[in-house]
């Protein structure tokens, strides 16, 4: 019963797992085992051909994985997932499920670094065009789309921008062209359900919200269920023609019988079986942990972001702060559209004196951490322009709304008074150096 319920609450404590039908444990065992004996020659071969579903071999699945998974497509309302050894694999999986070289993906621009690189050097390596499109404007990307793109990306809320990606509007563009669009919803889960709004597959890097603790590398594909991958051969032929990998199977035919699932069984039976980027039990056991408590720490994340706020906007050394609460016009109207509950545990601002100043008030921070990271239980910092960004021109910087003074945040779940008071003592400290800069 607990696992029909749609509150997130309940589904990220209970869906997926009662009790281990062996010995009765309550907590999601770890099962530390490469591979499952089989009944017989029988139940091997129906589990090989798909004619049955169970374990083989725990590069391609296994029960404590099994339920990291079942839970996070029971929270998205989605009807299959697939756990990879970290976000990166999702993003990279997410394309290649779907494009083979001489095919194209359109992705939005405002993308974390990391699958910035994967988009615009590895995946062109292979043949994969990836084109980045502005999503200010929706219809940018039915203009970038040719009779070779099989897909659309994009971040929800990507930072250091923070501005919400336009989900229903892109995934109606893409629907009636058999074009589904793929959405990282790693920054914010549960206030953003991309299912409800067209979306076809959900992206997540676990590291990050899901596992909460800074202790675990993880990704996660959700399939929607809700694409008909059928109705257009021509679009998706990696779905709707014989895979001679597997026997010539056609996947939308050959899982018909399981369910709507083709696009998550493919995955794993072909790109987990042979890349094998498989998610170790023991950080499936680590991110079940985290998701316990997710809807509790989603909503700290996002009051203790805008106590944040609304301390930044006392500070007169403060020129701009970036966070959807201070957004206007059709930023303001997709945050307030897509963003439910909060908005998210990010907040970026930009300190008067530039770099030196950015550099300044990171080192003064006792509380925060420096790391290039985001969502863990504790606040985090990071000067993008001096670290994560610091390889680009600074034209390119701007252009990913990095600027010299820019700092970036990831407001944590301590008291709100404690997080401020280290604010105030980094802005203390910068101020000083500014002071010392002028004299
Ligand atoms: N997507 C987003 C939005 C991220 O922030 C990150 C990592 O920072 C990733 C994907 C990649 O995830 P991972 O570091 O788990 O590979």
């Amino acid at each position: 019963m607990s696992t029909h319920s749609r509150h997130a609450e309940t589904i990220l404590l209970h869906a997926g797992w009662r009790a281990d039908p062996a010995t009765g444990a309550v907590a999601v065992p770890i099962y530390q085992t490469t591979s499952y004996q089989f009944r017989d020659t029988e139940h091997a071969s129906n589990l090989f051909a798909l004619k049955e579903l169970g374990n083989i071999y725990t590069r391609i699945m296994n029960p404590t994985t099994d339920v990291l998974e079942k839970r996070v497509a029971a929270l998205e309302g989605g009807v299959a997932a697939l756990a990879l050894a970290s976000g990166q694999a999702a993003s990279a999986f997410a394309i290649q499920n779907l494009a083979r070289a001489g095919d194209n993906v359109v992705s939005s621009t405002d993308l974390y670094g990391g699958t910035w690189n994967l988009f615009a050097h590895t995946l062109k390596d292979q043949g994969i065009e990836v084109r980045f499109v502005d999503p200010i404007d929706p219809q940018n990307f039915r203009r970038a789309t040719d009779e070779r793109t099989r897909a659309y990306y994009a971040e929800t809320l990507p930072n250091p921008k923070l501005t919400v990606f336009p989900i229903a509007e892109v995934a109606a563009i893409g629907r009636p062209l058999g074009i589904p669009l793929i959405m990282d919803n790693t920054a914010t889960p549960i206030l953003t359900k991309p299912f409800e709004h067209g979306a076809a597959v959900v992206v997540y890097s676990t590291t990050k919200y899901l596992g909460g603790h800074g202790n675990s590398i993880g990704g996660l594909i959700v399939d929607g269920g809700n694409f008909d991958w059928a109705a257009h051969p021509e679009r998706q032929p990696a779905l709707n023609t014989p895979d001679p990998s597997y026997h010539g199977a056609v996947w939308t035919e050959a899982v018909k019988p399981l369910g709507p699932i083709a696009y998550a069984i493919k995955a794993r039976v072909t790109l987990l079986r042979d890349i094998g980027a498989a998610l170790s039990p023991f950080n499936a056991f680590l991110i079940i942990q985290g998701l316990e408590t997710l809807a509790l720490r989603m909503r700290e994340h996002c009051k203790n972001a805008q106590s944040v706020v609304d301390f930044l906007l006392t500070r007169k050394d403060v020129s701009r702060i970036i966070h959807p609460s201070q957004q206007q016009g059709v930023h303001r109207q997709r945050a307030d559209r897509y963003l439910k509950g909060g908005f998210g545990g990010l907040v970026g601002f930009e300190l008067a004196g530039g770099k030196e100043s950015g550099r300044r008030f990171i080192d003064a921070l006792q509380l925060h951490y420096h790391v290039a990271n985001i969502g863990d239980a504790r606040s985090l910092a990071i000067h993008p322009a001096t670290t994560t960004h610091s390889q680009l021109t600074s034209d390119e910087q701007l252009a990913t709304g990095v600027s010299d003074g820019y700092v970036r945040l990831s407001v944590g779940i301590e008291h709100i008074d404690d997080i401020v008071t280290d604010i105030k003592h980094g802005l203390e400290a910068a101020a000083a150096s500014r002071a010392r800069r002028a004299a």
